[in-house]
């Protein structure tokens, strides 16, 4: 095994960002037709996925929509029904998982609560029998980093949440793994904790350039976290981007609909008007796409064609009644200050509209407003399928 001082901790982070130093492999994870069955529950469904060497990766999704058995089946806790993983070409579903060589932190830190923070580090060493001299100054290596010296010899269960995670994280980089998952590591921390272990864990990830995956219900988390997001859905791989692409091009409504906060509005249209030139018509609403849309979009639309129409709240153009001919008539019907920007719900017609606009704003509840939905702010998908058609097939 390699050391885990040279591998983890070379001191050069331009020698980390180009590969880790010490000659070890870490694997490129590669899902190819990855389904999990238990029993009649199809908890995964047919997943192609790759998580490049170095990456951290974020399968995000409701609960119950298959992170675990995915992450699981990586590990080699759960089998694989159909398919196969690989880590580079090496097919692993004939390895048991302590000859995957990788190391998992949990939601519940599972920590021997009786022993000190350093022998529960220690611990996956003295297992693997790895000489005491060796060990120790590994342990000391992971303790350094993690900002641990402090606690090493306090007894686990007297200490906070955020510190026994920071613990259980250490336990897993002490073996210098080639690949750690995390399934849902910060759930059970509070706001700040939260958001320091957040930042902690990227920046190990990125100095040691680890090939990392990280399961999470959490849409902050992943995108504060992650190079990647893979949102899942009932099983189904979504779309798979880095959180920008996924904030700005959602491929579906599912996934604008999860990733963003407000939640991006979504709204029933019909289409209406000339070819080339449409208007599109909600209750209470309308906007017209010329300009802000590209042509090849504007040419498939069909008159009478039903879509849902999405806004992000921010894109909401709000202004004064009388401002202008163009937009329409709308009410305030609440205001919710968050101190650098006010959210607004407003009442269009039949339908709720939620507004971002920056706080704290003279807007109050009750109040009438002209409101615009700007073509290019639109995001229009597909009133079947709710498939992004914006976006290339
Ligand atoms: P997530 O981590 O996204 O919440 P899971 O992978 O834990 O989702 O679960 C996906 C689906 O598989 C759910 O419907 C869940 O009830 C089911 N499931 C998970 N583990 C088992 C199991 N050991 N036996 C039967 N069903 C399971
Ligand atoms: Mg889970």
């Amino acid at each position: 095994m390699p050391d885990v001082g040279s591998a983890i901790f070379g001191g050069c982070a331009g020698c980390a960002a180009v590969g880790r130093p010490g000659g070890l492999v870490v694997a490129t994870v590669r899902f190819e037709a990855v389904t999990k069955r238990y029993g009649n529950v199809s908890a995964v469904r047919s997943l192609n996925l790759i998580c490049p060497q170095g990456e951290m990766l974020a399968l995000l999704g409701p609960s119950g929509c298959g992170k675990s058995s995915t992450l699981k089946m990586v590990a080699g806790i759960e089998a694989v029904t159909e398919g196969e993983i690989y880590f580079d070409d090496r097919p692993v579903s004939a390895l048991t998982p302590g000859a995957r060589d990788i190391a998992m932190v949990f939601e519940d830190y599972a920590l021997y609560p009786h022993l000190s923070a350093r022998d529960n580090i220690a611990f996956p060493l003295s297992v693997r029998g790895v000489p005491a001299k060796t060990a120790a100054e590994r342990v000391a290596s992971v303790i350094d980093l993690l900002g641990l010296g402090g606690m090493a010899g306090d007894t686990v269960r007297d200490l906070s949440g955020g510190a026994q995670q920071r613990i259980s994280i250490g336990r897993a980089l002490v073996r210098d793994p080639e690949l750690i998952l995390f399934d849902e590591p910060l759930s059970h921390l509070d706001g700040d904790q939260k958001v320091q272990l957040r930042a902690e864990i990227k920046r190990l990830q990125q100095t040691a350039h680890l090939t990392s995956i990280l399961v999470t219900h959490d849409q902050s988390e992943a995108i504060a976290m992650a190079d990647r997001v893979a949102v899942m859905n009932d099983g189904v791989l979504q779309q798979v981007a880095t959180p920008a692409e996924l904030y700005a091009r959602p491929a579906n409504e599912f996934v604008a609909n999860f990733i963003g906060e407000p939640p991006m509005n979504l709204l029933s249209a019909t289409v209406e008007g000339e070819e080339g030139a449409p208007v599109l018509v909600g209750a209470g609403w309308q906007a017209p796409l010329n300009g802000g849309t590209e042509t090849e979009v504007l040419r498939a639309l069909r008159s009478g064609e039903r879509l849902t129409v999405g806004i992000r709240p921010e894109h909401v153009a709000i202004a004064p009644p009388g401002a202008g001919p163009s937009g329409f008539e709308a009410r305030v019907a609440a205001v919710e200050p968050r101190g650098d920007s006010d959210i607004l719900t407003l009442q269009l017609g039949t339908e709720r509209v939620t507004a971002e606009v920056d706080g704290p704003s003279r807007w109050r509840s009750g109040e009438r407003a002209r409101v615009a939905l700007p073509a290019e702010a639109l995001h229009l998908f597909c009133g079947e399928c709710g498939h992004n058609l914006r976006r290339a097939a």
